[in-house]
């Protein structure tokens, strides 16, 4: 480990757009980070209300509100499994996200906040290569990883973005690590061969998700993890793009 890694703020953030991504993307690295003593914050930018089931024939606003209230149980869920120290939820409609300024801020705001020296998020970039299915990306995906990325850099560290962001008294940050998972080329390995399972518990708790076909998701996330492994000399791995600022 650097000096550099030795002095820096053990403290990690997730930004996602959904309930459960963070599960699949990272959450054997999570896992790992929380046993090797990090404080990890999970950051969802959407309130879940567009996750119901695909065969619903109500998608009224009771039928959301309960979906909302579902997903936050099971994301809580899944973070008591990972150890992580809070989640929070800034509730931006499901399916219509966008990298707004008013997002950037809210995520400025957060870092500035938690102050972590690592930030985990999503690709705003598609790959098509090799060969890439549409499902791979998500619309919220692409706006999180967006918002995320313009967050760290400048507006966080940058006194002169958002500066009513100053008049409330958050000073700015400077992240120093960032993660993205999704990305379209990953120069950056993690061995989750030791939180493997803990992976597989985290993403069972999000039952109204995928529960009705877990086997079969176990089986992707296992074998995923184990291509990734035999890339970069692991048992299990995670990958992803990784940079400094
Ligand atoms: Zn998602």
């Amino acid at each position: 480990m650097s000096e550099q890694q030795e002095q820096q703020n053990k403290v990690a953030m997730v930004i996602c757009a959904h309930a459960d991504d963070a599960e699949f993307g990272c959450s054997g690295t999570i896992a790992l980070w929380v046993k090797e003593g990090w404080d990890v914050y999970y950051v969802l930018c959407t309130d879940g209300s567009g996750g119901g089931p695909d065969e619903a024939t109500d998608v009224g606003p009771e039928a959301r509100a309960k979906v909302v209230e579902t997903r936050k149980v099971e994301q809580r869920a899944a973070g008591k499994v990972l150890g992580l120290k809070d989640v929070v939820f800034l509730g931006y409609q499901d399916g219509q996200l966008q990298p707004t300024l008013d997002l950037r801020r809210d995520l400025v705001r957060l870092m500035r906040q938690y102050k972590p020296s690592r930030v985990v998020c999503q690709s705003p970039d598609r790959s098509w290569t090799p060969v890439m299915r549409i499902q791979g990306y998500h619309p919220d995906h692409l706006a999180a990883g967006r918002a995320a990325l313009e967050a760290i850099y400048p507006a966080s560290q940058n006194p002169w973005d958002f500066p009513e962001l100053m008049a409330e008294g958050y000073k700015p940050h400077k992240v120093s690590e960032i993660y993205i998972f999704g990305a379209p080329t990953k120069n950056f390995a993690v061995d989750i061969s030791s939180t493997i399972e803990i992976k597989i518990e985290a993403l069972r708790a999000h039952v109204s998700q995928l529960s009705s076909h877990f086997e079969q998701i176990e089986g992707w996330i296992r074998s995923g993890a184990e291509d990734a492994g035999k890339r970069n000399g692991f048992a299990f791995a995670e990958e992803f793009h990784r940079t400094e600022n």
